[in-house]
């Protein structure tokens, strides 16, 4: 923590780039935006590989910034790491996202959500307490979420990550591998957390069909979750063709453009209705 910045001041990660006057902005706004709910999520939904049904949705950030408009994810996440303003950032989300979850249960339709959390949070080990809390808040089953999380934020202090998971796990929340085949050693780490699913990084699955190495990677990603009898999504698929594929292959879930882009909650609504009712 005594490396981390502090805001306010001009001391800063040198990996943050001081001489960017853009992303110095970003920062100290990134407080306030928390505060005054200027983040929105988008949500991306899934589907199972086989029926098409709609099985879920990936919860994805935006800033919608007074001045410099709608950023993406990369351009605060990393500086939210690095500040130390990714906790209170992904608290956040999970609450928003329980309340929308909540919102369409009472609509009748129950959409599990999938929230996206770092390394930060693995290795707080009051972070299982905080999203009970959140779950009780808006009367959410723990099934009704999953955290999706990355290999190197289990790799960066094993130990500690397999409690927290080991605890999230206990209470129910449903616990997925995120970009899986980009991180260092992933294999062995596989075998010993209380994971249920793994997500096949996009930069393998969207190119599957035209490009033969990230297609036996993707083949091979598919037979080892299977092996470990875990749950696979596919995320980035673009196409028809690819889904077909990844189903023929035995692949449970995708998620992709092919299905939506990531929508603002009311688009979301229109989208599902449209697609429920025909
Ligand atoms: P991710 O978790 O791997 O999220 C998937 C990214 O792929 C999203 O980008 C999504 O819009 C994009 N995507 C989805 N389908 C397709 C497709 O078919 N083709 C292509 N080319 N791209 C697709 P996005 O929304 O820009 O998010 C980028 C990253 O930012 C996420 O990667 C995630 O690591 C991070 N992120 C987003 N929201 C949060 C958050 O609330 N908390 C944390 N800690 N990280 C977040
Ligand atoms: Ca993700
Ligand atoms: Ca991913
Ligand atoms: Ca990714």
């Amino acid at each position: 923590a005594a490396k981390r910045a502090r805001l306010g001041t001009s001391v800063y990660e040198p990996s943050l780039d001081v001489h960017n006057a853009a992303q110095l902005t970003v920062i100290s706004d990134l407080r306030h935006a928390i505060d005054q709910a200027e983040l929105v999520l988008h949500y991306q939904p899934k589907a199972d590989a086989r029926t098409g049904a709609v099985c879920g949705a990936e919860v994805l950030c935006r800033w919608q910034h007074p001045r410099l408009g709608l950023l993406g994810p990369d351009r605060f996440i990393p500086a939210a790491e690095e500040t130390g303003l990714i906790e209170p950032l992904t608290r956040y989300v999970l609450d928003h996202a329980l309340a929308q979850c909540h919102a369409w249960h009472l609509t009748g339709w129950d959409v599990p959500v999938s929230v996206n959390v770092g390394a930060q949070c693995l290795h707080d080990t009051t972070f299982p307490d905080q999203v009970a809390g959140l779950l009780a808040r808006h009367g959410r089953p723990a099934s009704a979420l999953t955290l999706e999380i990355t290999e190197s934020a289990i790799i960066a202090d094993p130990i500690r990550a397999s409690d927290v998971l080991t605890k999230l796990r206990e209470l129910g929340v449903r616990l997925s591998i995120d970009d899986f085949g980009t991180g260092y050693s992933s294999i062995a780490y596989l075998r010993t957390m209380p994971v249920h699913e793994m997500k096949i990084d996009r930069s393998f699955t969207t190119n599957m069909r035209t490009d033969a190495s990230s297609g036996a990677i993707t083949r091979s990603l598919l037979g080892l979750a299977q092996n470990l009898e875990l749950e696979v999504v596919a995320e980035g698929v673009e196409d028809e063709e690819t889904w077909s594929a990844l189903a023929a292959l035995g692949c449970d879930i995708v998620q992709g453009y092919c299905l939506s882009r990531p929508l603002p909650p009311d688009d979301f609504a229109t989208w599902l209705r449209d697609r429920v009712l025909g």
